[in-house]
């Protein structure tokens, strides 16, 4: 499962277990991203963003935490991920890439879209009115490669976290107790937020 996790709240960890059961997987590897160059805004420091990630999952006896990203000096890019993750499997196993459905939109951004298409399927975590219809539409190859899943928690969101933080609003119940202590143990999110950068439109580049 592949995320920034600033911070990582229970519609993540909802979505995981659910991505989990419904295909039958084995186990789930959070992937927290590396340096977010694409981003214009801050994002919290990597090893933070691992620490919380390490608290949220470690109940669960199925989900693993990767460094594969924050450990990367430069751009990280998901084609090199899933390399790296698919060499360290039996050529047999099936590979899923479990993200937000608003991310799978912009697979046709990212750097080599055919490659990453190949290498993984795609489960895109979305809320229940997504129009998903519109990726397997427009982006060749994701017929039969992207999976749609509804996750009503979703409605959580880690861009709303933040602003609750910053403005002194409890986060109890929208994240596990051990992150919420994490974020006010380190201080995190309180200073305003500047808002998300918009979302570049499918071919507009790669990111
Ligand atoms: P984002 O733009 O921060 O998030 C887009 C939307 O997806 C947000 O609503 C976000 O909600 C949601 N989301 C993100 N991760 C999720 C998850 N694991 N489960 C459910 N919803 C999730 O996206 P991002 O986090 O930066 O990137 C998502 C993944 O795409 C990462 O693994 C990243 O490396 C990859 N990516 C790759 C490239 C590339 O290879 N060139 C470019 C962009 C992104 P929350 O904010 O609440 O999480």
């Amino acid at each position: 499962m592949g995320g920034t996790f600033d911070p990582i709240h229970h519609g993540h960890l909802v979505a995981a277990e659910e991505a989990r059961w419904q295909f039958g997987l084995d186990s789930v590897v959070f992937v927290p991203t590396g340096q977010p160059w694409q981003k214009p805004f801050g994002v919290t420091p990597a090893e933070d963003r691992y620490q919380m990630t390490l608290i949220a999952t470690a109940s669960n006896p199925a989900f693993t935490v990767s460094r594969l990203e924050i450990d990367h000096e430069g751009p990280t890019y998901t084609v090199d991920t899933l390399r790296r993750l698919r060499d360290q499997q039996d050529e047999n196993t099936r590979l899923f890439f479990i993200t937000g459905a608003d991310a799978v939109l912009q697979i046709l951004t990212w750097k080599e879209p055919d490659q990453v298409l190949a290498l993984a399927e795609f489960i895109a975590a979305t809320r229940p009115s997504f129009d998903l219809d519109r990726l397997v539409n427009q982006v060749p190859g994701a017929a039969g490669r992207v999976h749609r899943m509804d996750i009503p928690a979703l409605a959580i969101s880690s861009s709303d976290i933040r602003a609750r933080v910053a403005r002194g609003a409890p986060i109890q119940y929208l994240v596990p107790d051990g992150v919420a202590r994490y974020i006010q143990q380190h201080g995190l999110y309180r200073t305003a937020p500047g808002p998300d950068p918009p979302a570049p439109p499918p071919g507009s580049g790669t990111q």
